[in-house]
C-alpha cells in the first residue's frame, strides 16, 4: 500500500472537539483510531507526525484500563515462562521510553512522569524466596541482567522496607504517570494535527473493507484505514465481521494510590517515600508499589477474572494494603488518596494483538493486557510504519492479530453489554 497521507495535508479536517466549535456531520481522513488510551493515542500522534490525516475517536480519552494502570516499565520484572517474545518486546519497547518521553515533552511542554529509577524484587519470607530464585533463573535464560542482593543489601537500598529475605535489583526498569501521559500525547497528536471527536465509534463502515465508522452523535468518519484500539471494548463495535473481531476479555484490576500528609513530609524533607519501584512476593502473593517524584505511591493490582466488573471491594483494598504493609510497615502513615479498578484488555494467549485483521483496511492494535504503557512506544511505531507503507514490520510479527483467528474462545460472553 503506498504511502497516504503526506500530499495532503492541506485537507486536514478541523479539530473540533475541545475548541468549542460543532461537530460537522461527516469527516474524512487517512486514519480512524477508534479508542484513545495509551496505544491509540500513541499511534495517533506517530501517524500524524508521518503526515497523515488521523481522526481519533473517543468520548472520554484516557478513561480506560490506562486510568487506573500503575505506570510500570519493568519487562524483567514481568518475564513470565513460555512468554520470550513479550519480554524481548517489552525490553524493545523501554529502550524507546526515554526518547518518546523527551519527545513529547518537548512537542507539548508536559510532564509524562518518566522516570528511570530501577526495580528493587523482594522476597518476604523463606518460599517467597524461593520462587523469586526460580525467576532470577528465568530471567538469567532471556539474558537480562539482574542482580542479586541479601536482605540486609534491599534494606539498604530502600531503608523503607521492612524485614524481607532477600532480593533482585534491575537498574533499567523505569517508571511513567499513566495520567500525565495521555494527557500529553492527546495533545501532542493534536499539536501533530490529529483531530479528536469526542465521540464513541458505535458501527465500522465496511464492504469489502474498512471504510471508517459512524460515531455516536451521528458523526461520520471515512476513512482508507481504521485501526481498533478501543481496549477490551475493541470487541463490542458493530459492523466488525467476526472473522476480524478481536478476541478479547477484560481482566480486573484493583489498584489504590497514597499520598504523604503534612506529618510525614515534615518527618521526611524528601518527597519519595521509596527510591524506585518495589514489586513484592509476600505469603506467594505478588504486590508492587509505585513511587512517583511527587510523593505518591502506587499501590497494585489484584488480577480479578469476573468480566466487566469495575466494583471496588473490600477485600481488594485489604489484600494490597495488607501485602504493602507487610513490605513497607510505613505505609500506614500515608492518606489514602484513591482506590480504582481497570479493565486490561486480555487475548486467549495474553500477547497483544497487532496488525492487519481479516478485514482489509482494519488494523488492530490491542490486546496488551498488563503492559500497555510499556509496550506504547513500540506498537505505535510499528503500526504507524504499516499504516504508511502497508507493511507490518517484522518486530511485530509474533504478534500478528490473525494468529488466533482459527482458534475457539470461550470469553464471547465477556463482551461489554453498553451501548
Ligand atoms: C490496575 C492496572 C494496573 C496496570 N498497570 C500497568 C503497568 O504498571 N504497566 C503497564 O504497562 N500496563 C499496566 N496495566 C495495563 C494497561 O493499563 C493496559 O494494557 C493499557 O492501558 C491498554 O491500553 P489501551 O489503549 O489498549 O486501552 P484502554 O486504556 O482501556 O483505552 C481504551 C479507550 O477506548 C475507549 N473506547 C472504548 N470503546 C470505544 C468506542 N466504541 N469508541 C471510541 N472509543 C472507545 C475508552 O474510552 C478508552 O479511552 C495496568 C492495568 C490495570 C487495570
Amino acid at each position: 500500500m503506498p504511502a497516504k497521507g503526506a500530499q495532503r495535508r492541506e485537507q486536514r479536517a478541523p479539530t473540533v472537539n475541545g475548541s468549542g466549535a460543532a461537530t460537522p456531520r461527516s469527516v474524512t481522513a487517512d486514519v480512524l483510531v477508534i479508542g484513545a488510551g495509551v496505544i491509540g493515542l500513541a499511534i495517533a500522534w506517530r501517524a500524524a507526525q508521518r503526515g497523515m490525516r488521523v481522526v481519533i475517536a473517543d468520548p472520554d480519552p484516557g478513561s480506560g484500563a490506562t486510568h487506573a494502570a500503575a505506570g510500570m516499565l519493568t519487562p524483567v520484572a514481568e518475564a513470565a515462562y513460555a512468554e520470550r517474545e513479550l519480554f524481548d518486546f517489552g525490553s524493545a519497547s523501554l529502550r524507546r521510553y526515554p526518547q518518546f518521553a523527551a519527545e513529547l515533552t518537548e512537542a507539548t511542554g508536559l510532564p509524562t512522569g518518566f522516570r528511570q529509577t530501577g526495580t528493587l524484587q523482594v522476597a518476604h519470607d523463606v518460599d517467597d524466596m524461593a520462587a523469586l530464585h526460580e525467576h532470577a533463573l528465568l530471567r538469567e535464560s532471556f539474558g537480562a541482567q539482574t542482580e542479586r542482593l541479601t536482605g540486609r543489601e534491599c534494606r539498604a537500598a530502600e531503608p523503607m522496607l521492612g524485614p524481607v529475605c532477600g532480593g533482585l535489583l534491575v537498574s533499567d526498569d523505569a517508571s511513567v504517570d499513566p495520567r500525565l501521559l495521555t494527557t500529553a500525547l492527546l495533545a501532542a497528536a493534536r499539536a501533530a494535527g490529529a483531530t479528536h471527536l469526542r465521540q464513541r465509534a458505535r458501527r465500522l463502515l465496511a464492504g469489502d473493507s474498512a471504510a471508517g465508522a459512524e460515531l455516536d452523535e451521528g458523526t461520520t468518519v471515512a476513512a482508507g484505514q481504521v485501526v481498533l484500539c478501543a481496549g477490551w471494548a475493541s470487541a463490542a463495535i458493530e459492523g466488525v465481521p467476526a472473522e476480524a473481531a478481536p478476541r478479547l476479555r477484560p481482566v480486573k484490576g484493583q489498584i489504590l494510590r497514597l499520598r504523604p500528609t503534612a506529618a510525614t513530609r515534615a518527618a521526611s524533607p524528601s518527597p519519595s517515600f521509596l527510591n524506585r519501584t518495589l514489586r513484592g512476593l509476600v505469603q506467594g502473593s505478588s504486590v508492587y508499589l509505585v513511587p512517583r517524584q511527587d510523593g505518591e505511591v502506587v499501590v497494585g493490582a489484584t488480577q480479578e477474572e469476573l468480566g466487566a466488573d469495575t466494583t471496588v471491594t473490600a477485600g481488594g483494598v485489604w489484600q494490597l494494603l495488607r501485602d504493602a504493609r507487610a513490605l513497607v510497615p510505613g505505609i500506614t502513615e500515608l492518606e489514602f488518596a484513591e482506590a480504582a479498578a481497570g479493565l486490561r484488555p486480555g487475548t486467549p494467549d495474553n500477547a497483544p494483538l497487532l496488525g492487519p485483521s481479516a478485514l482489509p483496511g482494519l488494523v488492530l492494535a490491542t490486546g496488551h493486557f498488563r503492559a500497555g504503557v510499556l509496550l506504547a512506544p513500540l506498537t505505535a511505531d510499528l503500526i504507524a510504519d504499516l499504516l504508511v507503507t502497508g507493511i507490518l514490520p517484522a518486530a511485530a510479527a509474533a504478534f500478528s492479530a490473525r494468529r488466533l483467528a482459527a482458534q475457539p474462545f470461550e470469553h464471547q460472553d465477556a463482551a461489554p453489554s453498553w451501548r
